[in-house]
């Protein structure tokens, strides 16, 4: 009864594994019991083995064990039961997962031949199940070219009971180039399956991702160009298959000249526009194998490999300058942007790309010094040239420090009456070995680094300054003209400046004459100020001040367009007034400026008067004004004040 108890409470509980020992107990619990009453009964009936009672106790002996027996076959029958009702629930369960699985699960005997495909299959290949079980994988599979899908076969085939991949393999599923992960196993020796399972599963945004992020980090998202990491790639490439003596390398180091005017003058949207259009250009004059790379702001770099001839480099240059130099059209606005290039070969040059890098860079300072839009390509004597600049440039810095600047006045004379009818401001750098150091030799460098705007701003505050003095000294005062670089008009505050200072002295506006180069003058008509265009010239003189166009006839000046600018004075640049008795070209070239700015009703100033002649003539032309050596050199302001300011 205790043992039967046990059993009929089993099935119902669920199936706790008993101890191993209390198990056996009861179920030889009721054998043991019988078989004790037996041993009881033949106990008892000893003596008598043919009596009743002992046959009888031996038949019922018999019926037990045959019960028994019995029992036995039927209990082992149930457990078979139980176990093939729970084996075809394992079944079950995973031919549901394998069905509502979003991988495909595929499995292929040794000969190729698709035995079992899940029905993912037809969600992401296209295939229907029923339909391809029973064919080769190989001609069921379309998209994989070069034997990839073969040769994963066969891996799978070498590895007996172990797995294969995971390889990428490519499928063509309805036009649509799909990236498919597999990983196969080597099933042949489990004969459940007898063959090669597959796992194929769906890879292809994954990539699609990847291969945007590995876009990104390699390109410069605005040109599309490639960028700095790429370049190191490349060049590497580059310089290797030139060491195997696969040709030469060319770096080419490109910086668009006056690129910040546009950025400053039309906005950083057209920049970005202007950019992009460079981009195009320079790449449709490279061949497919260079590479083009931004390396930030308006620099760009291109990779020439496997040159033939020196050449070679050069007319490509010659053709991206060219390229270059023609209009360019945005948001209606015409354009033309030009560039400057210095090349370097490798390995003339340079042992590696951070050296040619290097040098094509000093060879592009030098192109941009020479006159822009050009290439330059690098020789030795370019570094010591660049050298010589950066020495410069911080010799600048401390200078400006040491408060090593100081300012000159040359006089304006009025050509009929020869007397003082203004002056010119003019920097100097006294340098205390090299003595006085004109601008020409300086003013470029602090264009370049910006340094003008603090030079400029201290020229202003000198004038107003001297021109205290004067005032205090009861000089009779004549109006001033100040020098301003177009650095000036695009970084600097300019119009501040001279409103503060104004107003600190006293003076009228109309005691200062700002003098702006014609490139000047385009900075400043076409200024930025947040996002709409902003007119400084006209600003500046609507407060007052006089505005002269400096070096007139250098620049891009049209005659035509002088009407339109809102100016007072015209200076006539020294080059054309030089050969005046000499040349008759360059006087009609004078006469010609004089008579148009005379019916503008401008004043109009030559520059460089260094001979009497030359003064004869411009009095006889009826030039307004004239300054020059042969009047007064440019002279500091104590000088100044003692020789011409005596009253
Ligand atoms: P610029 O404005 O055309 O100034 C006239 C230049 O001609 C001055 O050179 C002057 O010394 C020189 N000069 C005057 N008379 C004669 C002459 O008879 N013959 C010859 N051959 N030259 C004469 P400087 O002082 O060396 O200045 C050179 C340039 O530097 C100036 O040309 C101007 O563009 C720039 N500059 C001078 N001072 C400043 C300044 O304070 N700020 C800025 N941004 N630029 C300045
Ligand atoms: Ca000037
Ligand atoms: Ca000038």
């Amino acid at each position: 009864a205790a043992a039967g108890l046990d059993h009929v409470r089993s099935p119902a509980a669920p199936r706790r594994a008993p101890a191993a020992s209390s198990d056996t107990l009861s179920r030889a619990m009721p054998y043991a019991a019988m078989f004790a009453a037996f041993v009881v009964l033949v106990y008892f009936s000893h003596g008598n083995v043919f009596g009743p009672a002992t046959i009888m106790t031996m038949v019922v002996f018999a019926l037990t064990l045959l019960m028994m027996v019995r029992q036995t076959v039927v209990l082992r029958s149930d457990a078979l039961i139980r176990e093939q009702k729970a084996a075809q629930r394992v079944e079950e369960r995973y031919a549901s997962l394998i069905a509502n699985a979003s991988d495909v699960i595929m499995i292929v005997d040794p000969g190729g031949i698709l035995r079992f495909v899940s029905p993912a299959s037809e969600r992401l290949l296209g295939l229907k199940p029923g339909e391809i079980t029973g064919k080769p994988l190989a001609d069921v599979w379309c998209g994989e070219t070069d034997g990839r899908l073969h040769d994963f076969m066969a891996q799978i085939a070498a590895a007996p009971s172990g797995t294969a991949g995971p390889v990428e393999l490519h499928f063509l599923h309805s036009s649509k180039r799909c990236v498919i992960e597999c990983v196969g196993s080597n099933l042949t020796q489990d004969s459940a399956i007898e063959g090669y399972a597959l796992n194929l599963r769906d890879i292809s945004e994954r990539k699609a991702l990847e291969e945007q992020l590995r876009h990104l980090a390699f390109h410069d998202p605005l040109t599309l160009l490639a960028n700095r990491s790429l370049l190191r790639d490349r060049a590497q490439h580059a310089i290797a298959l030139a060491q195997r003596g696969n040709g030469l390398v060319a770096a080419m180091f490109l910086d668009l000249d006056h690129f910040k005017n546009v950025n400053d003058s039309r906005g950083h949207e057209v920049g970005d526009c202007l950019l992009q259009e460079v981009a195009r250009r320079i790449t449709a004059e490279c061949r497919a194998s260079d590479t083009v790379v931004r390396m930030g702001g308006d620099e760009f770099v291109v990779i020439l490999q496997g040159v033939g001839a020196n050449d070679q480099v050069l007319d490509t240059a010659r053709r991206i300058n060219r390229a270059l130099d023609l209009p360019i059209k945005i948001a209606g606005h015409k354009m033309v942007t030009t560039a400057s290039i210095g090349v370097s070969l490798f390995p003339r040059d340079g042992k590696d790309m951070g050296e040619l890098l290097k040098h094509s860079d000093s060879a592009m300072y030098l192109a941009k010094e020479t006159g822009r839009n050009k290439f330059q390509v690098f020789r030795t004597e370019i570094k010591d040239k660049i050298n010589k600049r950066a020495a410069l440039e911080a010799g600048l810095r401390a200078a400006m420090k040491l408060n090593q600047f100081d300012v000159y006045y040359q006089p304006i004379i009025e050509l009929q009456t020869n007397r003082v009818a203004g002056l010119e401001a003019l920097l100097r750098w006294i340098h205390p070995t090299r003595g006085v150091v004109a601008p020409g030799e300086f003013i470029e460098v602090a264009e370049d680094s910006g340094l003008i705007v603090v030079l400029g701003n201290m020229v202003l505050r000198q004038v107003m300054q001297d021109l205290q003095t004067w005032k205090t000294a009861g000089l009779p005062l004549v109006p001033i003209s100040i020098n301003i670089s177009p650095v000036q008009l695009s970084q600097g505050d300019l119009a501040n400046v001279v409103r503060k200072l104004l107003a600190a002295s006293g003076f009228e506006a109309d005691a200062i004459e700002l003098e702006l180069t014609e490139r000047a003058m385009f900075v400043a008509s076409n200024a930025m100020r947040g996002d709409s265009k902003c007119d400084m010239i006209a600003e500046l003189r609507d407060s007052g001040l006089r505005i002269a166009i400096d070096d007139f006839g250098t620049g891009y000046s049209s005659l035509s367009y002088l009407k339109q600018l809102p100016v007072d004075s015209i200076k006539v640049d020294s080059s054309f007034v030089r050969d005046i008795g000499v040349d008759s070209n360059d006087e009609a070239i004078v006469r010609a400026i004089i008579a148009m700015t005379h019916s503008l009703k401008l004043n109009v100033i030559a520059e460089g008067v260094e001979r009497e002649e030359q003064y004869r003539v411009l009095r006889d032309l009826e030039c307004d004004e004239y300054q020059g050596f042969f009047f007064s050199p440019p002279l500091p302001a104590a000088e100044f004040e003692a020789k011409f300011l005596d009253t």
